[in-house]
């Protein structure tokens, strides 16, 4: 895997294919999209949509708008959103771990005294183990299989687009989905569990969706089967510095 040259900085949101420029600036307030030249489409829409719209096609989980932000978008300060997200993981880890399988709803106050407890900043160790592991395993499969694979996975693909950076990047955002378990445990519901539950499968299937962009000619059964066990290593990981932090 390389870093994708300057030339390719963007890409086609419909195809996957390295792009120069999403326009062409005629400088009398003109502008101009320009078109892939592989799949002839737009090479990026979203350019003119607003946030909430593309919010909402992320929130579904559409490849177009995942490629248009993992991609086309000038994104800075990862840093903050990967502190957000431990915290929010932390917060929900430390509320199940106190209400043993009753959950009721949260008093607001609670998230701020929450901070004072050592248990809180396990949980934020935990939290960071566990999206760690998932980053790392997964971007170890596809690193692994690319190699043993490279021949018939990326013959029709541009060798320059594989990107252990954009890999990582992509299974980071795509965990967007942990700030949705929070609204679950601050409602309460005696159903908790099943929608805990759920919203793991949606970060997995987001995983897997941010994979497809990355990769966009590797099989879908590939990528779901790497995701699901990387997964699935995390949680025995996690599972095993959870017991050695809190005895069970
Ligand atoms: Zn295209």
């Amino acid at each position: 895997m390389t870093d994708r040259p300057k030339q390719l900085q963007f890409r086609c949101i419909n195809c996957g294919r390295g792009a120069s420029d999403l326009f062409k600036d005629y400088n009398n307030g003109i502008i101009k999209m320009k078109h892939c030249i592989q799949c002839s489409a737009v090479i990026d829409k979203y350019i003119e949509y607003d946030p909430v719209v593309i919010s909402l096609d992320i929130l579904l989980l559409n490849r177009k708008a995942l490629r248009h932000v993992l991609f086309n978008s000038n994104i800075k300060g990862y840093w903050k959103y990967i502190i957000l997200l431990l915290m929010f993981d932390a917060f929900v880890k430390l509320t199940l771990q106190r209400a043993k399988g009753e959950i009721t709803p949260v008093n607001p106050t609670y998230i701020i005294y929450s901070a004072t407890e050592w248990d809180f900043y396990k949980n934020c160790l935990l939290a960071s183990v566990e999206l760690s592991s998932v980053v790392f395993v997964i971007s170890l499969l596809v690193v692994v299989f690319s190699q043993i694979h490279v021949p018939a996975i990326s013959s029709k693909e541009d060798p320059s687009l594989l990107n252990w950076k954009d890999i990582v990047r992509a299974l980071i955002l795509s965990n967007f989905g942990k700030t949705l378990v929070i609204l679950v445990v601050l409602c309460g519901t005696q159903n908790s569990d099943t929608f805990i539950q759920l919203i793991k499968a949606y970060i997995c299937a987001a995983n897997v969706q941010a994979l497809r962009v990355c990769l966009p000619s590797w099989n879908s059964a590939i990528v779901i089967a790497l995701t699901v066990t990387g997964h699935l290593s995390s949680a025995c990981v996690t599972r095993y510095i959870q017991i050695y932090l809190f005895g069970s």
